[in-house]
């Protein structure tokens, strides 16, 4: 038998080769994001208490309506923005699904879809099993500033959509108002559908304010916000998440949505819905890891490493061209194996691997392993 690949040139995720890895030689692993401290006990007993009280049968397939109208309210909270819970919010299985159905719901073979490079691995695979094509414009370390004549000239009737994210996973920098409205300028008019990954929105330091597409009229009645439970309530394992759009593009998603997982687990999403009926469960993630990120890099100032403060996401990137100048994905791998401390390369996420010497370090962790993995950087 002979099997064609739709995905000809897709290996196995670089979270899972470096997670793995760190296992294998039992290194702090800072490399996939994901937090080595206990979800909550409150948010825990809340889901259980969903178990307990009969949340076990399909949840309705938009999503259990508390926690739509949970996410409803946080939106008119936060970006005085509204979104009709019955109508513009869908749960999903985290923001993977999310995107993946976005992209199934509009891309035709041969639409094109503009990313932006270092971009996050699942947006360019669930283009192209559409039969899309993917326009990547490659952005420059270390500021990864788009320039905005450069999209211009990649917009053409082709374009069918442009995806986005902010804070930026894996460079840690945050998109401006001025970006968001060179896209809202270069969109207008157009039947561009903009998806904006918003995952990391509750994770933004230096009193910067997150720049939602919901924020900016036009924009927001062309797009897409996904986001993540998993990033928000530390727990991504659970796999929750959501997306939000204007009515007239959430009845094409839900039309994908039913087919693709009809409906997401129900005692999870009851247990959330509860949780965020306190807002400080979400608006208190500032603090908590903007602390995290002045420890790590508070430490590691006398390193070789050079860096800039992430401005959002749980991910700090480091330089270490003073270091050495082998590839980037060479040096993570001897980390891990020499000094017992996994990351991320980055020419994974760029165009033609793109290396830049930059490695990417999840600070998610307790203020032990952040104290672990400072001294390590300190010695290399
Ligand atoms: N987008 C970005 C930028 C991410 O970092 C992640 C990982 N959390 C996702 C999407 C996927 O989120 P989830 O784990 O909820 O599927
Ligand atoms: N979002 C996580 C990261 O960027 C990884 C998720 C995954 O392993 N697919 O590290």
């Amino acid at each position: 038998m002979h099997i064609k690949s739709k995905l000809p040139s897709v290996g196995t995720t670089i979270f899972t080769i470096m997670s793995a890895l760190a296992n294998e030689c039992k290194a702090l692993n800072l490399s996939q994001g994901f937090p080595n401290y206990p979800s909550s006990q409150r948010l825990n007993d809340l889901v259980t208490n969903a178990m307990n009280n009969g949340y076990n049968q399909y949840a309705p397939m938009a999503g259990n309506l508390d926690l739509r109208f949970a996410i409803s309210n946080k939106y008119q909270l936060l970006y005085n923005s509204t979104y009709h819970p019955e109508k513009e919010i869908t749960v999903t299985a985290g923001a993977t699904q999310g995107i993946y159905t976005i992209v199934s719901a509009f891309i035709r073979p041969k639409d094109e879809v503009i990313i932006f490079k270092p971009a996050y691995d699942c947006y360019q695979p669930a283009i192209e099993l559409n039969g899309g094509k993917t326009i990547a414009i490659q952005l420059s370390a270390p500021d990864y500033k788009v320039d905005w004549n450069e999209v211009a000239s990649h917009i053409s009737s082709k374009t069918k959509m442009i995806i986005i994210n902010s804070p930026h996973n894996p460079s840690g920098t945050i998109w401006s108002k001025n970006d968001m409205l060179q896209l809202q300028n270069l969109t207008r008019g157009t039947n561009i559908i903009v998806l904006s990954d918003e995952v990391y929105e509750h994770i933004i330091f230096d009193n910067e304010q997150h720049q939602s597409v919901c924020l900016f009229e036009d924009l927001k009645q062309r797009s897409f916000i996904t986001a993540s439970f998993g990033k928000t309530f530390h727990n991504t394992g659970w796999k929750v998440g959501y997306c939000c759009a204007p009515e007239h593009l959430m009845v094409e998603f839900r039309k994908a949505h039913q087919f693709n997982v009809f409906s997401v687990n129900h005692p999870m999403q009851k247990g959330i819905a509860d949780y965020m009926q306190d807002s400080g469960t979400y608006l208190d993630l500032n603090t908590f890891f903007q602390q995290k990120r002045d420890l790590l890099l508070s430490l590691i100032s006398e390193s070789r490493f050079k860096f800039k403060p992430s401005k959002g996401t749980y991910f700090q990137v480091l330089d270490y061209s003073d270091i050495t100048d082998e590839h980037d994905v060479d040096f993570a791998k001897r980390l891990t194996k020499d000094y017992q401390l996994a990351s991320i390369p980055l020419s994974v996420f760029n165009e033609k691997d793109k290396d830049d010497n930059v490695l990417r370090f999840c600070f998610a962790k307790t203020d032990e392993t952040l104290i672990k993995a400072s001294e390590i950087l300190c010695r290399i």
